[in-house]
């Protein structure tokens, strides 16, 4: 995954105006399915070894040219999985994209696999950074998520090591009913190590994360409202499948906002005065952004592309199918950018600015297309 302007890995609050029909931002490639870990949320299920039907290294370095096919400034290739690390060749794709001058960020397991050694590779390849998942404040709660003892306390090695190695570091946090109220401190604990940039994905409920208790209309809208809060202390704040949080923004900046969770979000937010003080700056949070295929394409572990990977409705596949022609025409896409949504998405006066996660309400109603349950103005 990715930091820094030119990588961004989640729903964009800065950078270019709307407008992503040409090219997306960003381009997923879920190199394998495969991970050491056995985390609670995981999204691709993944399993400790990889799938048959795996993108071969030819059809890597195939999949890197579709990205050049866009055009410049070419998308950004976000290798995820699964943990990229287990692929035997990932040092060749990476080397590979930074010959072909494509911007690329990892977002590697936090594992024994990444070692002082593989970050410096991973640097060395031309990576400007790369993601490290933190779920918890404490390591009771991050290693309960990540299954896995002592996890916790090797993310904030491996963080130290890639910032110490001048390697940058975004941090992603799944938020979920188990981990939320500790936002201000997983906050607190990520400015103090130095990390710059740090993404929070709203849970939404596929694979493994379907057993996962998931936050309420209410709750969601709490943490936008800290999120906005705590975007205001030189730390850049996205967040991934909640893009009501531009709602939200745009709600804070009114002289009259309709505050639903204030309750919470005031918590929260007195919670992280304490720890950081007045805030020095304004929020980064803006009206633009990115929704799943507006912006954003996604390439699984066998070349199937999909608008985003929550959201697994088949477009195409890499293996007989062009990025490019996919991404441009496919029916479900140019519906997505033009906001031809069903229900309280597709008549909401924020829909150009937000639209809804599109991969939520697939995931609840089979349909794409309706509207997002976890926004605190859908019913
Ligand atoms: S109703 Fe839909 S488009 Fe409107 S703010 Fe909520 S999620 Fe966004």
């Amino acid at each position: 995954m990715s930091t820094g302007t030119a990588l961004q890995y989640g729903e964009r609050h800065d950078g270019p105006p709307l407008g992503f029909a040409a090219k997306p931002v960003l381009v997923f490639w879920e190199s394998t399915r495969a991970c050491p870990l056995n985390c609670v949320h995981c999204r691709a299920s993944a399993i400790s070894e990889p799938l048959p039907g795996e993108l071969t290294t030819e059809e890597g370095f195939r999949l890197i040219d579709e990205v050049v096919a866009f055009g410049k400034p070419f998308p950004v290739i976000i290798f995820t999985g699964g943990d990229p690390l287990k692929r035997s060749d990932l040092f060749e794709l990476l080397n590979y994209a930074n010959s072909r001058q494509v911007g690329f960020a990892v977002s590697p397991a936090v594992s024994d696999n990444l070692t002082a050694e593989t970050i410096r590779r991973i640097k060395e390849s031309g990576a400007a950074s790369i993601s490290i998942s933190l779920d918890g404040a404490v390591a009771d709660t991050h290693d309960a998520i990540r299954r896995s003892e002592g996890t916790f306390d090797r993310t904030v090695w491996a963080i130290k090591e890639a910032l110490g190695q001048g390697l940058g570091v975004q941090v992603n946090t799944v938020v979920m009913k188990s981990n939320f109220r500790e936002l201000p401190r997983m906050f607190h604990l990520i400015k103090e190590l130095g990390v710059k940039v740090w993404e929070v994905f709203f849970l939404v409920k596929v694979g493994r994360g379907t057993g996962v208790e998931d936050l309420s209309p209410e709750e969601n809208e709490a943490v936008c409202h800290f999120l906005y809060d705590a975007s205001r202390y030189g730390v850049t704040v996205r967040t991934v499948e909640a893009p009501f949080i531009r709602r939200v923004a745009k709600q804070r900046a009114d002289p009259a906002p309709s505050l639903s969770g204030v309750a919470v979000s005031s918590q929260m937010s007195s919670e992280l005065l304490a720890l950081e003080g007045e805030p020095p700056s304004k929020s980064t949070v803006g009206p633009r952004g990115t929704l799943d295929g507006d912006g954003i394409i996604f390439v699984a572990y066998d070349g199937t592309i999909y608008p985003g990977g929550l959201l697994p409705v088949t477009l195409g596949n890499l293996k007989k199918d062009k990025l490019v022609g996919v991404y441009r025409d496919a029916p479900l896409l140019r519906k997505i950018r033009s906001r031809a949504f069903h229900g309280p998405c597709g008549t909401c006066g924020y829909s150009m600015i937000c639209g809804g996660s599109r991969s939520r309400s697939y995931a609840y109603t089979g349909d794409p297309l309706s509207s997002d349950p976890a926004c605190a103005l859908v019913p």
